[in-house]
């Protein structure tokens, strides 16, 4: 029997990272003995005082619904957040806390974009961006980077997209996939340009504290009152503290907008979590230590990488100074991102992502995020594989 779908799910296709890890994960439940590179997740365990929390919760009986934009205790300790790490004060009444960093995104989208709005894109993008803002049947413009400027968009680029129509842009500094991350000066021509022109700018921070080297992290909302105005923040639990499974994120903005969300919120998924919400509060409350550690830990693996994606015939890789991705060029190989993909995990059992996904069919997207070890294996694997290919 042919069923009749939404025409919107025409519009959209799965999560292609998503479908990848779960091709890898089968392939090792039968016993093949893949390396996985697919992970859009830290390695590391949630810290211990952060579950505690969560428990804790659950013990004293806190599993009922909640404010549907989340504890005015978890509000608070975000805006603290705010203030202590980007500079920027923010009113608990701005904050909504959603189910996840994409469910925020996801809202962020639905309140501002409508039909006939467009959505400015720097590609490649993270996969759910486009798709988001089909949903919201508005149209996705991208703007092509490559290697050539570290995959950052340019200020003449972003102002000559600009029509009109142009309602969003979006901005993810570090990014995944590329690892790139903005400049503060950068950050602030992108921002004038916004600002000029009217825009508002989506800035999805969730990888903030993962960078690396002299790299900087700024929040375009840290400019001034007049970007803070323009600006709404995308957040979340799941790469900074490990929490990706507990589905918890969250957006600052302007009044107005937050109460849309919440609104919009209040119809489909309500609260998130209760008890995930007591986690949430622990994380950013609780010490950071763990912080270091996994940022040394992160910085040590993508240094080794690169050198070694840099060795291998056909590859070329600039260097990330953020998240968790390498973004190699492939192209010298001869194959397209879902060649390579597939040819890699049949001849050598190596899992990773097609950069096509992301908009960009010369390169692949490689997770640091598991141990040395497995890097090394699977890093031999693919050089192995470049050169039966070169
Ligand atoms: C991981 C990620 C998110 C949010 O993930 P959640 O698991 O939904 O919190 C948002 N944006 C980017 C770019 C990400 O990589």
């Amino acid at each position: 029997m042919e069923y009749k779908l939404a025409d919107r799910m025409g519009r959209i296709n799965p999560s292609m990272t998503l479908a990848i890890d779960a091709k890898a994960k089968e392939m090792i439940k039968s016993g093949i003995d893949v390396v996985g590179f697919g992970a859009g997740e830290p390695d590391f365990d949630t810290p211990d005082h952060i579950k505690q929390a969560a428990v804790d919760a659950l013990s004293s009986g806190f599993t009922k619904y909640t404010p549907v934009a989340g504890i005015v205790e978890l509000r608070r300790a975000i805006t603290h957040k705010f203030e202590r790490d980007n500079h920027v004060s923010y009113a608990p009444e701005q904050i909504v806390v959603s189910c996840g960093g994409k469910h925020t995104c996801f809202n962020i989208i639905q309140v501002l974009c409508q039909q006939g709005d467009e959505v400015i894109i720097s590609s490649p993008y993270w996969v759910s961006y486009p798709e988001m803002v089909k949903l919201a049947n508005a149209e996705p413009v991208f703007v092509e980077t490559d290697e050539s400027t570290g995959f950052k968009m340019t200020p003449d680029q972003l102002r000559q997209t600009i029509t009109a129509r142009t309602r969003l842009v979006i901005l993810n500094s570090p990014s995944n996939p590329t690892g790139a991350v903005y400049t503060p000066s950068e950050l602030q021509a992108l921002a004038d340009v916004c600002l000029e022109k009217g825009v508002y700018i989506l800035s999805d921070e969730i990888y903030e504290h993962l960078i690396y080297g002299d790299a900087c992290h700024r929040s375009p909302a840290s400019f001034g009152p007049e970007y803070k105005a323009i600006t709404i923040i995308a957040h979340g639990f799941a790469k900074a503290w490990s929490m990706t499974g507990w589905r918890l994120g969250f957006c600052a903005a302007p009044l107005p907008i937050a109460k849309a969300i919440t609104t919009l919120q209040s119809h489909s998924t309500s609260n998130p979590v209760s008890f995930a919400q007591k986690g949430g509060v622990a994380a950013l409350e609780g010490p950071q230590d763990h912080l270091l550690e996994w940022r040394a830990a992160f910085q040590k693996r993508r240094d080794y990488a690169l050198e070694r994606l840099q060795a291998m015939p056909g590859v070329i890789c600039c260097q990330p100074e953020g998240a968790f991705y390498l973004f190699p060029n492939i192209s010298g190989t001869g194959l397209d991102s879902i060649q390579f993909c597939e040819l890699l995990l049949e001849e050598q059992k190596v899992a990773v992502v097609p950069g096509i996904a992301f908009g960009s069919d010369a390169n692949v997207r490689i997770s640091y995020a598991t141990d040395m070890s497995t890097i090394e294996k699977g890093l031999d694997r693919m050089d192995a594989f470049c050169r039966s290919h070169a």
